[in-house]
């Protein structure tokens, strides 16, 4: 029987009502408890390492989530983390840039309801994650939510209420589960790379996002105070060069402090493709831009905290942001 580490750290699946509302009460152990049938598929242990609404998760978390599996990998055949929804997919991205090739399943899942409400997807997603995390051969960082299993670097939040809470953006899913019965579209690490595991990132990147009448002088509060910034622009990407709000000449000073912007779009699927347009050309010819093509603004974002833990260098930062990872990005150049 596979051996398999349930890391909880909180979310809805975990919650109990208080007179404040919904908050992460349920430990692991207690999650567990709901299946029983767990037992005949692995031996599984859990461990509490926080318990938190995700809302509150930060980069510091991430580390704490990846350095427990870099401490456990080799104890056990796969991982499965029970996580609020709101930032599953940033925590997917950050473990899919800290754990590198893994050849073991390390899978994120959560609900859309608690595990002790009458009716509620929890245990569905718990118990999916378990069997597709103890078939053969599977590896790579996923969510696995309500039978869909999705690249980490791919997912997406897109309903707050609903079971269907997450899709997979620009990218097919990897598989799908009902019962019993995984059908598996690919297979990740085919080539069986050694996982490489990263112990830091640098939480200094914005999130900008363009709306008509935002100041350009925004971004250099950014440059004060950040080392990179991805700008939710417009379509397929651009910024406005209006006399009045002209966001050029605040890339040019933010270029002069060799800060690194990723132009990326507001609109949820088929990325950027700024060179298209006179307003994105602009930006990407002149100045430190690079552009998010087909991945998420998760991914992006994430990403770039990932590569500022190791070069300021901008051919080195563009290089390694358009190295696929995960499968964060296809776009070829
Ligand atoms: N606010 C919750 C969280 O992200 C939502 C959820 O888990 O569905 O922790």
């Amino acid at each position: 029987m596979k051996k398999i580490l349930l890391i909880a750290t909180g979310g809805t699946i975990a919650c109990a009502q208080t007179s404040n509302g919904l908050s992460p009460m349920e430990s692991g152990a207690q999650l567990l408890s709901y299946l029983p049938q767990v037992n005949e598929l692995c031996n599984i242990d859990y461990c509490q390492l926080m318990n938190l609404d995700s809302t509150n998760m930060q980069p510091e978390h991430w580390m704490k989530i990846a350095h427990k599996i870099q401490d456990e990998y080799e104890n056990y055949d796969g991982f499965i983390i029970t996580h609020g929804t709101d930032t599953m997919a940033h925590t997917a991205c950050a473990l899919s840039y800290l754990i590198q090739n893994p050849d073991k399943p390390i899978i994120l899942t959560g609900a859309q309801k608690p595990i002790s409400d009458l009716v509620t997807d929890a245990k569905k997603n718990l118990l999916d994650s378990i069997n597709f995390a103890t078939k053969d051969s599977v590896s790579g960082v996923y969510i696995v939510f309500d039978g869909k299993v999705i690249l980490g670097t791919r997912a997406r939040k897109i309903r707050t209420k609903s079971y269907s809470a997450f899709d997979s953006i620009n990218y097919p899913i990897a598989a799908f589960i009902n019962g019993n019965q995984v059908l598996r579209y690919f297979d990740d690490n085919p080539d069986n790379s050694k996982p490489v595991f990263y112990s830091k990132l640098v939480p200094k990147v914005f999130l900008l996002k363009l709306f008509p009448g935002i100041e350009p002088d925004i971004l250099d509060y950014v440059g004060q105070h950040y080392d990179a910034v991805v700008i939710e622009s417009y379509g397929v990407g651009g910024v406005p060069f209006d006399s009045k709000r002209d966001f050029l000449m605040a890339l040019k000073r933010l270029t002069e402090q060799n800060k690194i912007i990723v132009l990326a779009s507001q609109v949820m699927l088929e990325g950027s493709d700024a060179e298209i347009y006179e307003v994105g050309y602009n930006a990407i010819k002149n100045f430190n831009v690079l552009q998010q093509y087909d991945m998420t603004v998760e991914s992006a974002v994430v990403k770039l905290m990932w590569i500022l833990s190791q070069t300021r260098d901008f051919e080195e930062v563009k290089r390694l942001f358009f190295t696929s990872i995960n499968h964060d990005i296809i776009t070829e150049l």
